[in-house]
């Protein structure tokens, strides 16, 4: 059983003043008031257009993102990679719906599988579909409703865009992990990742789809992907995630008068997460997979899995998968007891990196467990260390009898 307590291991790449750092960051925003304060003070400075720099990124930015560019992430990755975790960069862009905007992001998450290539630093690329096409014409498309003939055009755009990073990604030997978004987007989503995995998956998975299990529809579609492997012979790349969007879907559901798509309960959703792994690593000569959650139990299930069905630890089948700032406990014993271990690290300019912030912000305030953890295991850490640090600057006593 892995010991997920010991903080020497999960902390080992951690300086005192960076752990003093997270301890204040977790303190505040366990409190909503302080993040809702926050939003407001964020809000504010950008419709005056003024720098918030001098204030985020020593702070939160330093906290949870990797840098303003790739290259600027570089001795980030190689510091993880001497505790044997890889690096996943992941362009944080969010929002920008202009022909402009798209092209820019396209163009970065382009730069970012030229970046990977030969790169023994980095698991896997990633992007996000709502990034190369507005939500209108995605929800549109994904619902079957007609397009007019600008946004066929702009639909057919995305289509090439998107198969052009599952192309380069495979023409590169790169894994490309296709992030899952709103539930109104998912559909359409769903069915171009199919098709690039039924193109570009043959040998080995380089094309990832992403499943939410906080979708109770999610088992079956699995299983569903698994006959079309077959069928059309093919490796599954999947990543399972439990879902980010809970409150917002049970909303538009009762909004628009459609079932709720999500799982009635937390416990469901575990179920249906923890099933998906045993289903995967059952079935695991068709798949490649990617665990990305900070639930303790979801990763001691799939590490038992592993074992059990001996699995190499290393196989580059399986990875665990953490966000950058978060979970560490998780990711560093993971990887000092020999699993394949990655962390997604956010980088962009401050400026646009900041929904990206605000929704860890909201996210650590909403699960208060896990925000209580961090900040016990931080807390734990730092007192070993005073106690470590007394210990060896204790006088020693010589005992001989001269
Ligand atoms: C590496 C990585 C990549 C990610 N990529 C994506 C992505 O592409 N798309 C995406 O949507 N999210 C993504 N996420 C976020 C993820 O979906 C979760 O929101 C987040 O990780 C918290 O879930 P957990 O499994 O870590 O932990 P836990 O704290 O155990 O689970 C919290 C989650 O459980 C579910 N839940 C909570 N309460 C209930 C309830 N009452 N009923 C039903 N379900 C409930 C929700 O999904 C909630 O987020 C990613 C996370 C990681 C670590």
């Amino acid at each position: 059983m892995i010991d997920f307590t010991n903080t020497q291991i999960a902390f080992e790449a951690k300086t005192n003043a960076d752990l003093r750092r997270a301890k204040f960051l977790f303190n505040a925003i366990k409190y909503q008031w302080v993040v809702k304060l926050g939003k407001v003070f964020v809000y504010i400075t950008r419709k005056l257009k003024l720098p918030v720099g001098w204030l985020l990124k020593p702070t939160i930015y330093k906290q949870f993102v990797g840098g303003e560019t790739l290259n600027k992430c570089t001795p980030l990755a190689q510091q993880l990679m001497k505790y044997n975790i890889l690096s996943i960069f992941d362009y944080s862009a969010e929002g920008g719906e202009s022909a402009k905007d798209i092209q820019q992001t396209f163009d970065e998450f382009m730069r970012s599988i030229e970046y990977a290539k030969g790169n023994d630093n980095v698991a896997y690329t990633v992007f996000k579909p709502t990034a190369l096409v507005t939500d209108k014409v995605l929800e549109k498309a994904s619902a079957k409703i007609q397009l007019s003939d600008e946004e066929q055009k702009q639909y057919d755009e995305y289509i090439q865009k998107f198969e052009t990073l599952c192309r380069r990604a495979y023409d590169n030997d790169v894994r490309i992990l296709v992030d899952a978004e709103d539930y109104c987007f998912q559909d359409a989503i769903d069915e171009l990742t199919e098709d690039m995995m039924r193109k570009f998956n043959k040998q080995r998975a380089i094309v990832f789809t992403t499943l939410q299990m906080y979708r109770h529809d999610r088992l079956s579609y699995l299983e569903k992907l698994y006959n079309d492997a077959i069928k059309n012979d093919y490796i599954i790349g999947m990543k399972f995630v439990r879902g980010a969007y809970m409150e917002k879907e049970r909303e538009r559901a009762k909004q628009f008068g459609y079932p709720d798509p999500i799982c009635a309960t937390k416990e469901a959703t575990d179920e249906n997460y923890n099933s998906g792994l045993h289903y995967v690593i059952e079935h695991i000569d068709k798949f490649e997979m990617f665990s990305g959650t900070h639930n303790e139990q979801s990763n001691i299930v799939l590490a038992n899995l592993i074992d059990k069905y001996n699995i190499a630890r290393n196989d580059k089948r399986i990875f665990f998968a953490q966000l950058y700032g978060m979970s560490d406990n998780l990711s560093y014993n993971l990887a000092h007891e020999g699993y394949n271990v990655t962390k997604y690290i956010p980088y962009a300019p401050v400026k646009t990196v900041l929904p990206y912030l605000i929704r860890r912000a909201e996210e650590n305030t909403a699960i208060a467990g896990q925000t209580a953890r961090e900040l016990e295991l931080i807390k734990t850490e730092i007192k070993r260390r005073k106690t470590e640090k007394k210990q060896k600057n204790a006088p020693v006593f010589d005992n001989k009898i001269q």
